[in-house]
């Protein structure tokens, strides 16, 4: 039988259309737009997409959306100077910089100058800590938090269930590890965590209540690596070369979907599946940056 599709196109827009009312309400009620800066420092083709898909998603809400483009000359005293500029800018509410950075330039130093309060893309030292500590507020990663809410959306809370989460990227599987873990919504679960020195995958993979997949290796998760009924999540997104397609290639994930749907009880497809989601993510953390700055003037 085949699994049903989880649609991150239509969770998003779900998200989305709550995120309306709540722009909506900021703006009767304390005349608040959110506001979210990008940073694109250089010419990568793939950083402009991603930016340029981002910057249109917060345009097509409602938000205030500024682009900051930057030749891969810049200094990294400048590029610090220009974030200083965002931080205390009261329009802005959320503050990207765009990775990777040009190897002249410490990212580390870059991600520590946001200021936590704006940091949407969670990746400041603060808001890693939080996360890992389930203590305090911050915003979490957009991609793992993008993750989670698929699954509490689709009605597979992972509150009680073995999660397994293939790769320990800081930009994925650690955070959702650590999302996982939380008490409360969302979290609850019992998490394993494979990489590359994992041995026999496979028998890890076939524990799985939840399979979530974030290796970076086209269709490497397969239909004998999955438990009958369980949920596989795919993180992973590729192109690879397919003479049969008129673009001369296909976008596929790390989950090999035409075989791992007649195990599986319900997936996520790739693309349509997590990509989705992860921008949506970064809007929401953006509009509840603004409504926790407009409490804070209202009070
Ligand atoms: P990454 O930094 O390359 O990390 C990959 C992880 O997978 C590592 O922890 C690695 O283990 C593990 N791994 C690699 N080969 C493995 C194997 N054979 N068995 C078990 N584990 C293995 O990748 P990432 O940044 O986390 O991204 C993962 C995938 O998600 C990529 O395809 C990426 O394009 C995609 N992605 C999508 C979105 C989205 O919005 N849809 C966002 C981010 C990433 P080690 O740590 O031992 O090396």
């Amino acid at each position: 039988m085949s699994a049903k599709i989880i649609s991150g196109r239509a969770i998003g827009d779900e998200i989305r259309a709550e995120l309306k009312q709540r722009i909506a309400r900021l703006a009767s009620v304390s005349n608040v737009t959110p506001g979210l800066a990008t940073v694109l420092v250089g010419e990568s083709p793939a950083s402009q997409m991603y930016v340029g898909m981002k910057n249109q998603a917060a345009k097509e809400l409602g938000l205030l959306s500024r682009q900051i483009t930057l030749s891969s000359a810049v200094s990294g005293a400048e590029l610090l100077g220009i974030v200083a500029g965002l931080n205390a800018d009261p329009a802005i509410h959320g503050i990207l910089v765009q990775l990777p950075l040009p190897d002249s330039i410490d990212e580390s130093t870059v991600l520590e100058a946001i200021h936590p309060l704006k940091d949407v893309d969670g990746f400041h030292p603060m808001s890693v800590g939080r996360l890992a500590t389930d203590s305090g507020d911050f915003f979490a990663p957009c991609t793992p938090a993008g993750v989670v809410e698929m699954l509490v959306r689709s009605g597979h809370d992972p509150a009680g269930k073995h999660v397994v989460v293939v790769g320990r990227s800081n930009l994925v599987g650690r955070p959702l590890a650590s999302l996982l873990l939380r008490k409360g919504r969302g979290g609850d679960a019992t998490v394993t965590v494979c990489h590359s020195r994992t041995r026999d995958l496979g028998a890890v993979t076939r524990t799985a209540d939840i399979l979530v997949v974030a290796m970076g290796r086209p269709e490497a998760i397969t239909g004998d690596m999955v438990r009958p009924g369980a949920v596989v999540i795919d993180v992973g997104t590729h192109r690879v070369e397919d003479k049969t397609s008129p673009r001369g290639y296909r976008v596929c994930g790390d989950v090999l979907f035409d075989e791992v749907k007649e195990v599986a009880g319900a997936i996520t497809p790739s693309p349509g599946g997590v990509g989705p989601m992860t921008i949506t993510m970064l809007l929401a953390n953006t509009v509840r940056s603004a409504e926790r700055a407009a409490a804070e003037v209202r009070v």
